[in-house]
Formats: structure tokens, sequence, C-alpha cells
């Protein structure tokens, strides 16, 4: 039988910021996760780096207490692998924009061990921390660095980024996350496109009538408001999560799986976006209903910043010319769902007059909640009353179609063992960070330009009425927003 988890090799993680909840919630979680299912080596180490004072001791205390937060079930969490994964931990007490502590993380770092730096800290640090390495000596050439969202706030800041990044680093060295890359569906919307032959032939807008994109929170921004007010839910989510998604769906096959050919062939997508007018647009901010709504939860009664955004893009290039991909995003929506639809176009003639079919075929691909993909068809009723055609759900949830491979794994499990193989495919290239955000940079050009206001909607709903317009006026309705 063959191995389903295959080693990395040994590794020195240095994660900066390694006390925040980034850190805490997912990365080592995820870590152990890795190590619990024979994927992390046990002489790994993962050295974390904060401003705070601590020990090693207290740190490790801390990542116990965090694993247990976020990995709540005894089971998962073997007390024996528990104590080889916090032995596997180290602490460094360093702030990085000075000089101290930078030779004691030198001291815990090894020549023979694949060395990455993790940067879990707010962006304005990401430079400082590039060039200190580089000074330093601690990066080697084959170093990597990971950074995350956010990737700059428009063009001009992403540029700058990647110019202070490439300073000390090589693109080849530079790991950008987007997490949705890393979710199982995501990556199997490539299989299903490219391993299987049933779909490419279909995938153009000669069968395709038109894509929606959701990404739905039933969360508002409390809490978080001050960062929101200043981003929005096109920055935070339309210029990376859902522009990966629509990039991933509407890409041309790449020639091999390997790094540069996959993002070159997104690049090409992004690319050959239109750019939107504020007719394609529609802007909304949830209102009070019982609790604080938008303005108060940013408490600035004069925002203009979206919590929800619905576009209708179209991709000028030969597959799609014609097929628009509809997207939306927002919080304080019905339900916490995401997923991409692709709905196909009806047959060309009903045999059926009298129950003509009503819907196309539809391809669901599910990122969550419950990861899964379903294929919508149209079959006959059971039983003798006539031919009476109804809709049926194929439906293929991971969870259960793999249960014999597990849980599905959390998108940081599979992004950090990445990082440590060397493997760029599911990571952003600088390149595809700028061409999106020279996309998004214009829409919000747009909006400043008019001086409208977003549209009140209420919470609990699916988003503001003119979104539910912008698909009316072509002919198409949006999918309900529900788990
Ligand atoms: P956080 O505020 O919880 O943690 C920040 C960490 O950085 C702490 O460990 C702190 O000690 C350390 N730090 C701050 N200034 C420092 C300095 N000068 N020197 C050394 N250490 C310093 O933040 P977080 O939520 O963990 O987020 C970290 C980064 O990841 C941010 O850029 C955030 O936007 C991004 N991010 C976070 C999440 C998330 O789910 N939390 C998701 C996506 C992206």
């Amino acid at each position: 039988m063959v191995a389903r988890t295959i080693p990395v090799e040994t590794f020195d993680l240095v994660i900066f910021g390694g006390t925040g909840d980034l850190a805490r919630r997912k990365i080592l979680p995820s870590l152990f996760r890795r190590m619990r299912e024979g994927q992390m080596p046990t002489d790994a180490r993962i050295i974390a780096c904060a401003r705070g004072k601590m020990s090693r001791k207290a740190f490790q205390q801390m990542i116990r207490e965090a694993l247990e937060e976020f990995i709540p079930n005894d089971t998962d969490r073997p007390e024996d692998l528990v104590g080889t994964f916090l032995k596997a931990l180290d602490f460094v007490t360093l702030d990085v924009m000075g000089t101290q502590g930078w030779d004691d993380l030198a001291g815990k770092l090894r020549d023979d061990a694949i060395r990455a730096f993790y940067l879990s800290v707010g962006p304005g640090l990401f430079g400082a921390i590039a060039s200190k390495l580089s000074e330093t000596g601690l990066a080697t050439p084959e170093s990597r660095i990971v950074v995350e969202k956010p990737l700059g706030h428009d063009y001009t800041s992403a540029c700058e980024l990647n110019r202070q990044l490439s300073a000390s680093f090589d693109e080849h060295q530079i790991y950008r996350i987007d997490h949705y890359l890393g979710k199982e569906t995501v990556q199997n919307l490539m299989a299903l496109r490219f391993a299987n032959a049933l779909f490419e032939p279909l995938w153009n807008a000669q069968h395709i009538d038109h894509v929606q994109i959701t990404v739905a929170e039933s969360i508002g921004v409390e809490g978080r408001g001050g960062y929101y007010d200043k981003s929005g839910a096109m920055r935070d989510m339309v210029q990376n999560h859902i522009m990966q998604l629509l990039c991933l769906t509407a890409m041309e096959p790449p020639a091999r799986f390997e790094p540069d050919a996959v993002r070159d062939e997104k690049l090409k997508v992004i690319r050959a976006l239109d750019p939107v007018t504020s007719e394609e647009t529609v802007r909304g901010q949830y209102r009070a209903n019982g609790e604080g709504g938008y303005l108060d939860h940013v408490e600035n009664p004069d925002s203009r910043t979206e919590s929800y955004v619905a576009l209708k893009v179209q991709i000028s290039n030969w597959r799609w010319a014609g097929t628009p991909f509809y997207v939306r995003t927002g919080k304080k929506l019905r339900s916490r769902m995401s997923e991409i639809a692709v709905i196909f176009k009806e047959v060309p003639h009903s045999i059926f007059p009298e129950v003509s079919q009503r819907k196309g075929n539809a391809l669901i691909i599910r990122l969550q909640p419950d990861e899964g993909i379903t294929l919508r068809m149209t079959i006959k009723d059971p039983g003798p009353g006539g031919m009476r055609l109804r809709e049926v759900p194929l439906d293929m949830s991971f969870a259960d179609a793999l249960a014999d491979a597990g849980a599905v794994p959390d998108a940081y499990e599979r992004l950090v063992m990445d990082v440590i193989r060397g493997n760029q495919t599911l990571f952003m290239r600088g390149d595809e960070v700028e061409a999106a955000w020279a996309w998004t940079d214009a829409i919000l050009a747009t909006w400043d330009d008019s001086g409208d206001r977003p549209h009140p909607y209420d919470p609990g709903g699916s988003g503001p009425e003119d979104a539910l317009a912008l698909l009316h006026r072509d002919g198409r309705r949006w999918r309900e927003v529900e788990t």
C-alpha cells in the first residue's frame, strides 16, 4: 500500500509574531496535526519570536492551551504527541525593530535544516524583518519567507511591499499565502477540471451561462471595526480570495502542474478582466436591527466603506467572452457559506414541452461550511404519473467520501508543508498580486468619484435589493445564501 503521508525534511521554522492570534489559532495547531500524521519530523524546530518577555516554558504552556482550545477533542490530541510537539518549540524575545535577540535567534538555527521565516505580524513590519534577516545573514539563498494578507492596500503599496521583499529575497523564496488556495475543494477544482475528461470540453462560454462566486459571512465587523473600515469588502475579500477563486475557475489548463505554469495562467485571467463600470457594482452596509449596524460597529457615522459588494465581471478572452462571472461577498448575511456555482446553459430544445427544464445543470463547488461538490441534474420524477421532471443533487461531501482519510485538513496544514517542501504552486506570485490590485484600484476609484453611499441592507438577509437587480437585469438570479 502506498503511504498517504510523505514526511518532509527536517526544518527550522521561525514565526515572527509567534504569540499572536494567527500563530495560536492556525499555524501551530496545523503543525501539530502534521506531526500527528507523521509528516512533520519530530526533530523539526519551531522558534517563536515576539516582543514580550517570555520563557520557553511559558511559551510551551501557552501553546498547550492553544492546542486544547483549537483542537478541542481530547482523542485528537494524544498526550505523548503533545509532549513531543511542545519539545520542538522554542522562544526568543525579539523586537523586530530593535537590535537585541537576533544573535540569540541565530544561535538556535541549524545549517543543515530547511529554514523558513513566517511573518505573522502586521504588514508594516515585513520590510524591516526582510532586510534584517538579510543583514544579519540569517537568510540563506535557500531560506523561505512567508507573508500573508493584507499584501498592500492598493497597487502602489503592493508594489512597494514587493520591492521591500525582493530587496532581500528572490521570488522563488517568497511565499505569499492566500489560505483559500490551501482548501481541499479549491485544489479539487483543478483536479475536477484537469484530471477529468468530462468537464473541460464544456468549460467555456458556449456551454456555461454564467458563474456565481459567493463568500457570505454571518458575523459583522465587531471587534475589528477600526481595521475593517479602512479596508472594506473589496480589499478584504475580492482583491485576494475571490480573485483567486475566479482565476482557478477561469484559467486555461497549464502545461504542467508546476508553480510558474499555474501562476502564469492565473495572471493571464487577471489581465483579461474588463474594467468594471459603476453600474456593474453594488455596495452595501448592514443596518442596525435591534443591535448595532455597520456604522455603529466602526464608530464612524460617515463611513462609506462597504461591508457588502456584488460585481458583474467580464473576462475578455476566447473562452469566456459573453459569460459573466457574478461575485459577491458580505458580512451579516443569512449564513456563513462560500461556493463557486457554475451554471450551465439549458438544453437547446426541450422535448418535454409541458414540463420543460427550468434550470440548466449546475456544478456547485462548496468551500464552507462543509467542503464538497454537487452536480445539479434533472431527472424523471419516479412513478407512473406522466413525464414529470425534477432537479436532484449528485452530492459528494468530502467528509463522507474521504472518511478513510480522516478529517479534511485545514488549509494551513497544506500550505505550511508546501513552504517546507519548496512548492510555490498554491502561493501568489508578486506580479499576480500587483495585477489584482491594479484592477481593484480602478473599481475603488469609480466609487470615490461617484460620491455615492453604500446601500443599507438588513442583517440576516442576502444583501441589498440592488444586488438582486444586478442579475435580474440579465434575466438571472442569485443562488440562495443558505447552508
Ligand atoms: P496579533 O496582533 O494577534 O499578533 C501579533 C504578533 O506580533 C504578536 O505575537 C506580537 O508580539 C508580535 N509583534 C508585534 N510587533 C512586534 C515587533 N515589533 N517585534 C516582534 N514581534 C512583534 O496579530 P495576528 O492576528 O496574529 O495577525 C498577524 C498577521 O497575520 C497580521 O498581518 C494579520 O493581518 C495577518 N492575518 C491574520 C489572520 C488571523 O486569523 N488572525 C488571518 C489572516 C491574516
